[in-house]
């Protein structure tokens, strides 16, 4: 596919680089076709394969030098290896499609452990929630009667965890908390949601004469509560639960507004990410088979012994592109038209300048005569590694290394020594 595309492209594409991106997109695709049944653990030689048909396509769109990494190409366009990729959605599609639990050496998480989709209508379209049942209202601060239960819940991520929480008050007294730890992959809704749904439960419990209210201050867990048709399990049995119990009311209280019952649940979730008791129940988000896919990409890119120039600069890889063009591939890969390079790929007998320097990237940007235009401060020895991550940071600086680049690239007799 690939050469037949370059034929009719030409040589030198004459196509931008997002139609080639896109051409790109629709081999994956095709290669995609049935990799449930063939690439959920891709042998070596596979990888290695579908690496060679990926490569010609990250030069093409970069394009850079035909020696520059892989690796470097993958992060710079924000393109995962294409064995990884192909696996990823291999291993989704067997979850999530065929629900087929995968190899335990794959990975630990079994269909049952994530988060599904719920269809279709909860309960019978006539049943409904009564009318004062929901409250988006704000500021309707509870009222201090003794048959009524006021119930507080909050959910909580940071960055030692995920936690959810409910406090109740009755007749001024603080007659109950309960909080959980949840899984760190778990989403700040889902903990908000398994707050409610802990407290919904418990205020069914009470005895019948009593009516609670439940002031949760996430409107989105409100709306999906209350909605036979939310796609949210955990939304579905809180609202089952509210419909055969028309007694517990949940109404809307704005966050870190000084309610201090909102402030005590607050409290009490962020407390449960870091020593809560650990909370099973919550499935796992959509998402999270995705983290699997970027952790496996970074764990690559971190560890890997290719394409160190570009790592040096960018440490994380990510799905989105980032804005570099041709010549700040070619600056930050050092594979361009530097003498210095030339001579490490045996395409020249000699690394020098016609100025008499050594013909590096840095020289260029730097030192040579020829380029004094766009010169910046030259870096102290040992300081080049940061040198270079503050010029690909900066606008300024990625301006005056384009100017080299595409100079350099049309004159490059001037750079032959003589
Ligand atoms: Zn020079």
């Amino acid at each position: 596919m690939q050469q037949n595309l370059k034929r009719i492209a030409g040589g030198n594409w004459g196509i931008s680089q997002i139609h080639i991106w896109i051409l790109y997109k629709t081999v994956e695709r095709m290669l995609a076709h049935g990799s449930s049944a063939w690439c959920l653990n891709p042998t070596f030689k596979m990888k290695r394969k579908l690496s060679s048909i990926q490569r010609p396509f990250l030069l093409h769109i970069s394009g850079a030098y035909r020696t520059t990494p892989t690796a470097a190409l993958q992060t710079i366009l924000g393109i995962p290896p294409l064995h990884m990729q192909l696996q990823f959605e291999a291993r989704f599609t067997s979850i999530y499609r065929l629900r087929i639990p995968l190899p335990p050496f794959i990975t630990d998480t079994q269909p049952h452990d994530l988060e599904m989709k719920a269809t279709g209508w909860s309960t019978h379209p006539s049943e409904h929630l009564k009318p004062n049942q929901i409250s988006f209202e704000d500021g309707e601060t509870y009222i201090d009667r003794k048959d009524i239960i006021n119930i507080f819940t909050d959910g909580s991520k940071t960055e030692h965890g995920v936690g959810a929480a409910f406090c109740v008050l009755t007749n001024d007294i603080w007659a109950y908390q309960w909080s959980a730890k949840l899984n760190d992959n778990n989403t700040v809704f889902q903990a908000e949601l398994t707050a409610l749904h802990e407290a919904v439960i418990y205020a069914s419990h009470l005895p019948n004469h009593n009516t609670s209210k439940i002031h949760v201050d996430n409107r989105a867990s409100i709306t999906a509560s209350s909605n036979s048709k939310s796609t949210n399990e955990t939304a579905r049995k809180i609202f089952k639960i509210l419909l055969s119990n028309p007694r517990i009311k949940v109404s809307w209280v704005k966050a870190h507004a000084g309610n201090i019952g909102n402030e005590r649940a607050d409290q009490l979730a962020k407390d449960a990410t870091q020593h809560g008791q650990p909370y099973s129940h919550t499935k796992l988000p959509k998402p999270h088979i995705k983290g699997l896919l970027l952790e496996e990409w970074q764990t690559s890119w971190k560890n890997g012994d290719t394409g160190r120039k570009i790592y040096n600069i960018m440490l994380s890889v990510s799905l989105r592109p980032t804005n570099w063009i041709r010549e700040d591939v070619i600056f930050f890969s050092q594979h361009g038209p530097f003498p210095a390079y030339l001579k490490r790929f045996h395409l020249s007998d000699s690394d020098y300048c016609s100025c008499g320097g050594i013909g590096t990237a840095l020289h260029y940007a730097t030192e040579c005569i020829y380029t004094v235009f766009w010169h910046m401060r030259k870096p102290a020895p040992n300081f080049e590694q940061e040198w270079l991550k503050k010029v690909a940071n900066n606008l300024v600086s990625r301006q005056k290394i384009r100017g080299i680049i595409k100079f350099i690239s049309e004159n490059r007799d001037l750079f032959r020594p003589p």
